[in-house]
């Protein structure tokens, strides 16, 4: 099929209606997880209240508890048909990985029957030699393990039982994103609990809540399948602009295309079994973009759920004919895909941390936390965008979408009033009178105020939203746990820091006020500093993960070791390497076996005529628009030639360079020269004859009806 073929059968396309089972969304929702109340109905009354210890008091399970519970986990997965488990993890790479195992073993007497036990629910032995370690594998064994996470429920996905799992090097090191995303985690709880005892000594636990909201585009398979480049790289390396994109404002929150929401439908069904509480639907700001988003959760099964939906989006696209992009950048010239990371802390008492508080004594447990959250993130903000930078969502950083500095103007006017406000409490008014006599610091008034002014800024990266702080600059296709584990480990730290400021100064006899301390006045110096990170260099930026600053945040939080932040970097630039390495690859290639040979046919054609017209009037004064055509051609082809070339030559010598590093600061300027060799070929879109130009252009790749 050529391409006009193409286009009319997406066109014609009409939606597969989603399947939608029987009853309320309440009736079927979470049925494939092993949620509390399958647990109750299963497991034996010990494994359940040793399984129940383990999830929410940390405490370890025996390898006899984890037999009980695997136990009840087979019977209630083989009512569902299941044939299958798998460990599920999260390596270094993109996307999730399993590898199934049947559950039939022999049964001794002839033939088979199904096992599955607490050593296969519990641990597995995958080569670690196949994922990315960062030469942690080179050094030790190749083996890795993957450990059950009991704090993320098992799920049935098809015909297989899915255990959410760590997965770690034969000698201890996190080759995987949960395992660290669990240790900043847990490093939050334990700073931020003591705090929360000055003001409710009942607090024993701090959990870090995510809310994520995913961005994505779609577009129709067949034409999908037209674009190389898509089908590679996950986004177009050239396509002219459509006459029309975005610029209409005409696609943000307008009626959902029958095809998408059907699609949308079934994807939403799908989360909704699997216990993801899909909440939000809607069209985005560039045409064929989109966006879920479910209710917040605790971070680490909030992470595990994205890593799933994204997953499910890739499934079901294809049942309706469409492909999903989660790369940032799929299309130049309209939006890319974000993912914005909402995230807070609250206690196990349930109080929302960075929520205003009903009373004064509430307000300035929050403004605590406030302004200790926005000193790690002032102190980390070049760490935090390192967080979040990736050799695709380079295409976003430093755009209107994304900017690259991490603090901008999101406190406003009330909040900026607040903290002055709060430097002039008197230092000796004891904590506890701080709250109890609603000290004059203005801030029983917030909560109204927040109401009505929190942050609708899009442009600031990291803004507070009322209750929370929205993280803007993850990609759509990251592991939000990247940014997650760096947020919650430097948030961790600061509120160590904080803690210790505030008892030295209890211990010297000082009555002190929780907030009023030295603390806030330093971050005030360095908020007014504003000395930001501006760097948008990628392989430069994840330098910052080996500075002494962050090496002692996170050795100090117990997060990463050295080791592992050095291994990782390595993973990084590795990976920056070959992403930009392929994308490299395919624009050389498609321009040499795609966009010359089809402007070269139209050069072809033009030529032949204008011989025509000169054997037949002796000139060529009828086709001047034929000769200034033909001139284009000649300039554009030209100079295509010249700079696929060039950009061979230089990946000859970047491939040369030994060191993870140099040689991503190499491909970095080929990452940069990929926009040169883009524009003779968008120009060549521009003039040579549609009907010969092979690839899907923007304006039918963009707008599904
Ligand atoms: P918007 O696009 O207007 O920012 P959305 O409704 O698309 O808002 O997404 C907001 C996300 O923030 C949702 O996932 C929501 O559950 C989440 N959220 C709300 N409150 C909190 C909170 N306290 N902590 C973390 N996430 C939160
Ligand atoms: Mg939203």
């Amino acid at each position: 099929m050529d391409r006009s073929d193409l286009v009319k059968e997406s066109f014609v396309k009409k939606e597969v209606p989603a399947s939608i089972p029987a009853g309320k969304t309440s009736d079927y929702y979470g049925e494939l997880v092993f949620d509390r109340k399958k647990m109750c109905k299963y497991l034996d009354v010990e494994s359940l209240h040793a399984l129940l210890d383990c999830i929410e008091g940390g405490k370890p399970l025996d390898r006899k508890t984890a037999d009980g519970v695997a136990r009840g986990m087979k019977e209630w997965a083989i009512e569902h048909g299941v044939t299958h488990v798998t460990h599920w993890f999260q390596p270094l790479t993109e996307g999730t990985a399993e590898k199934h195992d049947s559950l039939i073993d022999y049964d001794g007497k002839g033939g088979v029957i199904e096992t599955f036990d607490g050593k296969m629910l519990a641990q597995q032995e995958p080569d670690a030699s196949s994922f990315p370690s960062g030469g942690i594998r080179a050094t030790f064994e190749a083996r890795g393990y993957t450990a059950w996470d009991p704090t993320s429920p098992v799920f049935i996905l098809d015909d297989t039982l899915c255990i959410p799992t760590v997965f770690v090097s034969y000698t201890g090191e996190a080759l995987d994103y949960k395992t660290p995303l669990k240790k900043a985690l847990k490093a939050v709880s334990d700073a931020a609990v003591p705090i929360c005892q000055y003001f409710d000594p009942s607090v024993t636990k701090v959990y870090s809540y995510l809310g994520w909201e995913q961005e994505y585009f779609l577009v129709d398979e067949g034409l999908y399948s037209a674009r190389t480049d898509l089908m590679i790289t996950g986004r177009t390396l050239f396509g002219h602009n459509s006459s029309k994109n975005q610029q209409l404002d005409d696609h943000y929150f307008a009626a959902i295309p029958p095809r998408v929401a059907a699609f949308m439908r079934e994807l939403e069904i799908t989360g909704h079994r699997l216990g993801i509480p899909i909440k939000t639907r809607h069209n985005e700001v560039a045409p064929n973009q989109f966006e879920l988003a479910p209710i917040y959760g605790e971070t680490n099964l909030a992470n595990d759920q994205n890593q799933l939906v994204m997953n499910l989006m890739n499934r079901i696209a294809r049942k309706h004919g469409f492909v999903v992009l989660l790369h940032e950048k799929p299309f130049d010239g309209v939006n890319g895909s974000g993912k914005h990371n909402n995230w807070s802390l609250g206690t196990d008492t349930g109080t929302q941390l960075l929520a205003p508080g009903k009373d004064a004594k509430g307000n300035l447990q929050f403004v605590t936390f406030f302004v200790n959250v926005l000193a790690a993130v002032q102190k980390h903000n070049g760490l935090l965008k390192a967080s979040i930078a990736s050799a695709t969502n380079a295409h976003r950083l430093g755009a209107n979408e994304a900017p690259p500095a991490i603090v901008s103007a999101f406190l406003g006017h009330t909040m900026t009033d607040v903290l002055h406000k709060l430097l002039e409490v008197p230092s000796d008014t004891p904590i506890e009178i701080a709250g109890k006599k609603g000290k004059s610091v203005g801030l029983v008034e917030i909560p109204e105020i927040f109401v009505d002014n929190t942050d609708r800024n899009r442009t600031s990266p990291f803004a507070f939203t009322g209750n929370r702080f929205e993280f803007r600059a993850v990609g759509s296709c990251a592991n939000c746990a990247g940014a997650m584990t760096t947020l919650n480990a430097a948030v961790a730290e600061q509120l160590i820091s904080f803690k210790a400021a505030v008892d030295a100064e209890i211990a010297k006899g000082k009555k002190t006020n929780v907030a009023g301390n030295g603390y806030t006045e330093e971050w005030k110096q360095e908020a007014i500093r504003r000395g930001l990170d501006v760097e948008t260099n990628v392989p430069k930026m994840f330098c910052e993960f080996t500075k002494p600053a962050a090496v002692e945040m996170f050795t100090k939080t117990g997060v990463y070791t050295q080791k592992e932040l050095e291994a990782r970097n390595e993973v990084k630039w590795e990976t920056y390497v070959k992403k930009v390495q392929i994308e490299s690859r395919v624009m050389v290639r498609m321009a040499i076996n795609h966009i010359i040979p089809a402007a070269i046919a139209y050069k072809t054609a033009l030529m032949k005529e204008l011989t025509l017209a000169n054997e037949l009037f002796g000139n060529l004064d009828s086709c001047r628009t034929e000769v200034r055509v033909l001139e284009r051609i000649n300039k554009y082809v030209e100079e295509v030639g010249v700079k696929a070339q060039e950009m061979k030559e230089a990946r000859k010598a970047a491939n040369a360079i030994e060191g993870e590093y140099e040689r991503a600061l190499a491909y970095h300027e080929i990452a940069e020269s990929l926009y040169a060799l883009r524009k003779p070929i968008d120009k060549l879109e521009e003039v040579v004859d549609n009907k010969l130009w092979p690839l899907p252009k923007y304006r039918e790749l963009l707008f599904i009806s």
